[in-house]
């Protein structure tokens, strides 16, 4: 399915393909045309599932359809557990409505920081996106109303009553409208979850998605600091030194996969790509010599590695980052499976420090990281 399946607009998915989704999320599937539709939505997934996109998406849409609001009006209001996820959502916010033609502005507020900044950037906004506490205290600063808000977003609604926000989330709610429409978030459901929806939710829209069973247990994680020139010839060094007859490795274009078997195959090493540009017969090959131990190396991208089971693979090795932590997960976890423990290796250059740390931050997966700098890589 695509993103144009949804009933999204040219503008929206223009923001789509800017911000390189190439395909929706299964929870995005399902979300997305409930959420334009108009109707309550009980979403049971995680972080990492790609939820935000499945609400920031169609609320953007309906905007361009908003009258624009009265000032200090909030019209479309999200309400998140913790500090950090509020920066988050509001990033997706601020990255999907770039270029809208009806822009819409976008605030997120939270606590820890000073309220006075927070109050003077809420002229214009339309859609706040809020920690329980700070935005009670906005409240009372009478610095916003919210008896306009047409669209309730709560995020990680079991997260937010296991911090004990419960009342404040009571008091919010007493300050909106009756009629609007609900949508509620939640990894888990349980006796809280199911009292909060039964007062907030109209006959919603049930969406339960599976988080993918991976036992990561089994996954040696490494990284090796490298600078991106040294990543070629530390990949063959690895290979070599470590007489490797298996692995697995991702890189995030199709140039950049077939650049890296091109290097590999000149340097004596059996190897070949898998990506979308290849006909399915020609994917189902390199898979088959890769099992079979025809070619040693085979260097697919994300797209293509939906569905890649090699059983007891040994290794896998991001030769270049993914974008998100669950193709992370997803790359990972080609090794490491039915019981049989494998290594996943990280190429990590100057420019990804941050974007790795992120990465491990959102998996919960913390790796050693091996400095290269001192490997003489000379011929390799
Ligand atoms: P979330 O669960 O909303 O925090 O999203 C998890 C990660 O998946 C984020 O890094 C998103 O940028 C990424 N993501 C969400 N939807 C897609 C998609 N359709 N294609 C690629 N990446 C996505």
């Amino acid at each position: 399915m695509s993103f144009s399946e949804l009933g999204l607009s040219a503008p929206l998915l223009a923001a789509v393909a800017k911000n390189e989704y190439a395909e929706p999320y299964p929870i995005q599937m399902a979300a997305i045309p409930a959420i334009l539709a108009g109707k309550d939505v009980l979403g049971i997934a995680q972080t990492g599932s790609g939820k935000t996109a499945g609400f920031v998406l169609p609320i953007l849409q309906q905007f361009q359809k908003k009258k624009v609001a009265k000032n200090r009006f909030i019209k479309a209001l999200i309400l998140v557990p913790t500090r950090e996820l509020a920066v988050q959502v509001g990033a997706v916010f601020a990255a999907f409505s770039l270029d809208l033609p009806r822009p819409v502005k976008t605030l997120a507020v939270y606590g820890g920081v000073s309220i006075n900044p927070q109050m003077m950037h809420l002229i214009g906004v339309e859609i706040l996106v809020a920690t329980p506490g700070r935005l009670l205290d906005l409240l009372d600063s009478k610095a916003m109303d919210l008896s306009e808000v047409d669209i309730l977003v709560l995020d990680e609604a079991d997260k937010m009553l296991n911090l004990g926000f419960k009342e404040e989330m009571n008091r919010i709610l007493q300050l909106l409208p009756l009629k609007r429409q609900n949508l509620l978030f939640s990894a888990t459901l349980g006796k809280d979850i199911d009292t909060l929806k039964e007062i907030i939710l109209h006959d919603p829209v049930k969406i339960e998605i599976e988080q993918e069973v991976e036992n990561l247990d089994l996954i040696k994680l490494s990284g090796y600091r490298v600078s991106e020139d040294r990543k070629g010839p530390l990949l063959r060094y690895l290979i070599k030194e470590n007489d490797w007859k298996q692995v697995l490795v991702f890189t995030s274009s199709i140039h950049k996969a077939d650049a890296v078997v091109h290097k590999l195959k000149t340097n004596g090493i059996k190897a070949l790509a898998l990506h979308s540009q290849k006909s399915q017969g020609a994917r189902t090959e390199a898979l088959r010599y890769l099992k079979s131990g025809e070619i040693n190396v085979l260097v697919a991208t994300d797209l293509a590695s939906r569905g890649i089971d090699i059983p007891a693979l040994p290794t896998v090795i991001n030769y270049e980052l993914p974008r998100s932590p669950k193709d992370f997960i997803h790359r990972i976890g080609r090794t490491g499976r039915a019981g049989v423990p494998g290594e996943a290796i990280s190429f990590v250059s100057a420019d990804d420090e941050h974007h790795f740390r992120v990465i491990q931050k959102k998996t919960g997966r913390w790796v050693d990281m091996i400095e290269s700098e001192g490997f003489n890589l000379k011929g390799y």
